[in-house]
């Protein structure tokens, strides 16, 4: 009896041990907890208006994130892919089109280029900020012009991790050759540059409500950002099959696009508590910071610009040897990302001959550590020492 009782005693304590040092790499768990009676009773006003396609959500959603980051117009859309394919539709980018996008990032940014008709063409990144190199940059696009087979259209510069890309170099380039800017913001909702939010920095941002992502709903969703009222009215006719304003003709070529009524109201929620969980992203970006300086290189700060943090991203000679060591004391971590774009089979076609270096040497060493708003102090040490320890 006694030998049962102690095993008992010992299996619960395992299980509160368990609970204090157990870290998510992303925690939507604690996050839900602290808003889900205000999701549930937005989700069950969506259930008594029942529009649950543009429903009062949507329009609601759209002037809060207009009016929270001071971008003319706001459209919601299905995905933060759309938003990128919506954004080039509008352009005009198809056939012939040249698209400059950075080698390391996620697959979607070249994936929607492919979509659009066009051709992507990779410029390698800075190897401090991660962020599209723009010396590389004019390089791409001047050995474009050389050859003179495409069309040098649009540049997507993507904000990596949280941090805004070098807008005011990439747009003195953009100038110089006439080239459009999308910003793929999908990454990076919460993050400044020259006192302007994401969303507000490139006359058109894409964002991406992808669940993991800083502000993100329990679904799929997207939206564009427009410094252009005109703009923001076409991408509203493209997410309808290409209709005017009473939806029932269609003026131009369009798809379904929409975000729907449920998604919006969950964003809308965590959109009430994104300032508090940035603050609280930043405090734990900045104990990263005072913990690893000196030991590894902590990632790089721009005067210019703060990021929204939805990743901390480290560069490590052994990254596979210390991020196996960081999971077996339970430390969870991921790669972003393990293949530069121009080595992946979609796209390799269009990979430059002499590859781009400083993308190829990241994907080997990046290794990104815990963050969200609700990372204690404790865990934040309990990483870095450990982290610490294996080096
Ligand atoms: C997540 C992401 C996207 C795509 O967003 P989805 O909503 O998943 O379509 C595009 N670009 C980057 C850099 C991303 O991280």
């Amino acid at each position: 009896m006694l030998t049962t009782d102690k095993a008992k005693i010992d299996v619960s304590l395992i299980d509160e041990m368990k609970k204090e040092t157990s870290i998510a790499f992303v925690d939507l768990k604690t996050q839900q907890m602290r808003i889900r009676p205000q999701v549930e009773a937005r989700l069950a006003s969506v259930l008594d208006h029942g529009q649950y396609i543009n429903g009062p959500e949507i329009e609601e959603l759209e002037k809060a994130l207009s009016d929270f980051t001071g971008a003319q117009d706001v459209v919601l859309c299905g995905n933060g892919t759309e938003a990128l394919e919506f954004a080039m539709m509008s352009e005009g980018i198809g056939a012939g089109d040249a698209v400059f996008i950075p080698a390391f990032t996620y697959n979607a940014t070249a994936s929607a280029v492919l979509m659009a008709g066009a051709q992507p063409v990779f410029v390698d990144v800075d190897a401090s900020t991660f962020n599209m190199d723009p010396v590389d940059l004019d390089k791409k696009v001047k050995a474009v012009l050389d050859e003179g087979r495409l069309r040098a259209a649009m540049v997507i510069p993507v904000d990596l991790f949280g941090l805004p890309a070098d807008y005011s170099a990439i747009n003195e380039i953009a100038v110089r050759y006439d080239l459009k800017i999308l910003a793929d913001g999908a990454q990076s909702f919460g993050g400044r540059q020259d006192g302007k939010w994401v969303g507000n920095i490139a006359p058109m941002t894409a964002v991406s409500f992808f669940p993991a992502k800083s502000l993100g709903c329990y679904g799929d969703g997207g939206a564009i950002f427009s410094q252009s009222k005109e703009k923001a009215e076409i991408w509203r006719s493209i997410r309808w099959h290409g209709t005017d304003s009473t939806h029932k003709t269609s003026i131009r070529p369009g798809t379904n696009g929409r975000m729907d009524s449920m998604q919006a109201a969950v964003v809308l929620v965590k959109l009430s508590i994104f300032e508090d969980e940035l603050k609280q992203r930043s405090r734990a970006a900045a104990l990263y910071d005072a913990c690893l300086r000196g030991a590894i290189d902590i990632p790089e700060r721009c005067e210019r610009s703060s990021s929204g943090w939805s990743l901390y991203s480290i560069v490590l000679d052994e990254r596979d040897r210390i991020q196996q060591a960081l999971g077996q004391a339970n430390i969870p971590t991921t790669i972003y990302y393990q293949q530069p774009l121009h080595q992946m089979k979609a796209f390799e076609a269009f990979a430059p001959k002499n590859g781009l270096p400083v993308s190829e040497d990241l994907s080997r060493r990046i290794l990104s550590l815990p963050m969200h708003p609700y990372l204690t102090d404790d865990q934040i040490h309990h990483v870095c020492e450990t982290l610490i320890a294996t080096l």
